[in-house]
């Protein structure tokens, strides 16, 4: 870690408010060094909304030279599952960050608890024995204040010995909570005596049955950022109004001087230098199309509306990764968007084509043909095969080249011919002419039908001057379309995905229907394709633009080189677009 001004950021580094506060208190010299955090709950997976998240604080850190911490924020015991957190850390990494450290917030149980004693030897805090109901009525509202429980002026030594009996799991869930003693008249709700611990006799992932009692997100996330020395603590606007508290935590709690109250963590081998965190609220990713509550997607999940947590449909990490979606197109999209206090919501149009921007220079170029129609080339004779080189990039030479072998008889998209052309039709009629791509022009000269008037085969010829590399090669047609050598084609599953939802809000369309009405029924179609050899001997997860057709993933679960299995990743063009 270099104590050592972080280096001028480059011209294009992006910069938003909160890297100018990160970069004034460098300047000013008030931290040596820059720490962040990402505090997942680990109650499902992470969605597309966290990745700004993510980008934030694992960027702003890398940027700065500092570093930055996983926490799985685990307070709330039987929410949460293991397997989340296996997950989480896959897909933090898949987005191309790892953490200084990865902590649990159950880590720090021990010094949360030491800390409430704190408060309430301060005369701080205090053992309430309100029910939750009459919390609530107490509580006062936006215009009213709110009124003194009448157990707020217990004595210290009788909140010491109530609070340690609560520890000790004497009194039933629900019967008492501690509360700060801060303001029942406040303007600001979140500081009419907030609670700090509330009994809950549930076992926790982590920590078993050792406690019945468990602190409340303001107080844990708080002591926890300040434990771990976090400088800036970033998180989304929502938490603007628990800031007061936050720094309230922070500060009557007072870590930094008071080592006693974690000492138990260096005694069980963590590393602690605990700081006074500042909490910077950003703007949430909202995108259209899009659901960003764990709960909806889990939603979604378990009355299977999806094939799980991983579905391509779904906007989940996992899922967006299976679809085929790249980490650095995700990154785009963050830094497009930008970084702000204004809220609002992305058009999923501008997702789709930073991932196109993306895949545009690092996907390889391949054919395959989804909807095949024979076309049969009869000036070559029976049986004839050859083995053509193509480049794999037409914008990006490093590249390099594959063979593609061609033959006597190719598939062609069917919706590359018609016998009744629309105006501007640049594609195969009868009797007209159209370039195979990297082969030659051929001319359509019989259509054959089966007996119900269905078109079964093209038979074409190919003039042999026009031949790639020849002189006449250069003769102008209207249309070039792609094709695989029936030969050598390769079948595959192709799986054609859409957006999961038909309309941009689904779950505020404000027309009565619950939200997942909204399923787009069309979102998924799975088709028979053909593909060349070079595409079906694919490793999983490799990406290709198959040409004219959109990119494309193998699939990383279900395919074999062998028996290939395709994502569409996003077609070449916006098709939602008002008018395509
Ligand atoms: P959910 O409500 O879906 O459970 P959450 O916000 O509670 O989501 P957490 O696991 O608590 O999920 O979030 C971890 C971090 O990610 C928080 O700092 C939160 O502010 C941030 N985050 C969550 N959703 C978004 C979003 N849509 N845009 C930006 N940041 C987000
Ligand atoms: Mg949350």
């Amino acid at each position: 870690m270099s104590t050592e001004p972080a280096a001028p950021p480059a011209a294009d580094a992006p910069r938003d408010f909160i890297r100018q506060i990160v970069r004034d208190d460098l300047a000013a010299g008030r931290h040596g060094a820059i720490h962040t955090r990402f505090p997942p709950e680990p109650n499902g997976y992470l969605h597309i909304g966290h990745a700004k998240a993510i980008c934030l604080s694992f960027g702003v850190a890398r940027e700065f030279d500092g570093w930055c911490n996983l926490r799985l924020d685990d307070t709330n015991p039987g929410r949460e599952d293991p397997e989340f957190v296996e997950g989480i850390k896959e897909d933090v990494r898949w987005l191309g960050y790892d953490w200084h450290e990865l902590r649990h917030a159950s880590d720090y149980f021990e010094v949360f608890y030491r800390a409430a004693l704190k408060l309430i030897g301060d005369g701080l805090a205090y053992v309430d024995d309100l029910s939750a109901d009459e919390v609530r009525a107490y509580r006062g509202t936006l215009t009213e204040p709110g009124r003194d429980s009448p157990f707020r002026d217990r004595g210290v030594e009788e909140n010491l010995d109530l609070f340690r009996r609560m520890r000790a799991g004497e009194f039933a869930d629900g019967s008492k909570t501690l509360r700060a003693k801060i303001d029942m008249a406040a303007g600001n709700i979140n500081l009419r005596d907030p609670a700090l611990y509330r009994i809950r006799k549930v076992a926790h992932q982590n920590t078993g049955d050792a406690w019945p009692i468990y602190p409340m997100y303001d107080f844990a996330h708080a002591l926890s950022d300040a434990l771990e020395g976090i400088t800036h603590s970033l998180c989304t606007l929502e938490f603007e109004d628990h800031r007061p508290l936050y720094d309230w935590c922070v500060d009557k709690v007072d870590l930094p001087n008071h080592p006693e109250l974690w000492q138990p963590l260096l005694e069980a081998g963590l590393k602690t230098v605990p700081a006074k965190p500042r909490q910077i609220e950003f703007s949430r990713l909202n995108l259209s199309y899009c659901i960003t509550s764990k709960r909806k997607l889990a939603q979604l999940v378990n009355e299977g509306h999806v094939d799980g947590w991983d579905d391509p449909r779904m906007n989940t990490l996992r899922g967006l990764r299976r679809r085929g979606f790249t980490p650095a197109g995700i990154r785009l999209l963050v830094d497009r968007v930008g970084v702000s206090k204004q809220n609002s919501v992305i058009d999923y149009a501008v997702f789709e084509s930073c991932i196109r921007e993306d895949l545009d220079a690092s996907a390889p170029r391949r054919m395959a043909v989804l909807d095949p129609l024979k076309l049969v080339v009869i000036n070559l004779p029976e049986g004839h095969e050859e083995t053509l080189v193509f480049a794999n990039h037409p914008k990006d030479e490093s590249f390099g080249t594959r063979e593609v072998p061609f033959s006597r008889e190719v598939w062609i998209e069917r919706e590359d011919f018609t016998e009744v052309p629309p105006k501007g039709f640049k594609r195969l009629v009868p009797g007209g002419e159209v370039r195979l791509r990297g082969v030659g022009i051929v001319k359509c000269d019989e259509v054959v039908k089966d007996a119900g008037g269905h078109v079964v085969e093209l038979r074409v010829s190919l003039d042999p001057e026009s031949r790639h590399g020849l002189p006449g090669a250069d003769r102008k047609v209207k249309g070039t379309i792609h094709w695989v050598a029936a030969a050598r084609a390769v079948a595959a599953e192709v799986r054609l995905y859409d957006r999961l939802f038909d309309v941009p809000a689904p779950d505020d369309e404000g027309d009565g229907r619950p939200w997942t009405a909204h399923i787009n029924p069309d979102a998924k179609r799975v088709v028979q394709g053909w593909l060349e050899p070079a595409a079906a001997a694919a490793a999983p997860e490799q990406r290709f633009q198959f040409e004219r057709l959109g990119y494309f993933v193998a699939d990383r679960e279900d395919h074999r080189p062998g028996a290939p299995v395709f994502n569409r990743v996003v077609t070449l063009r916006d098709t939602w677009a008002k008018g395509a």
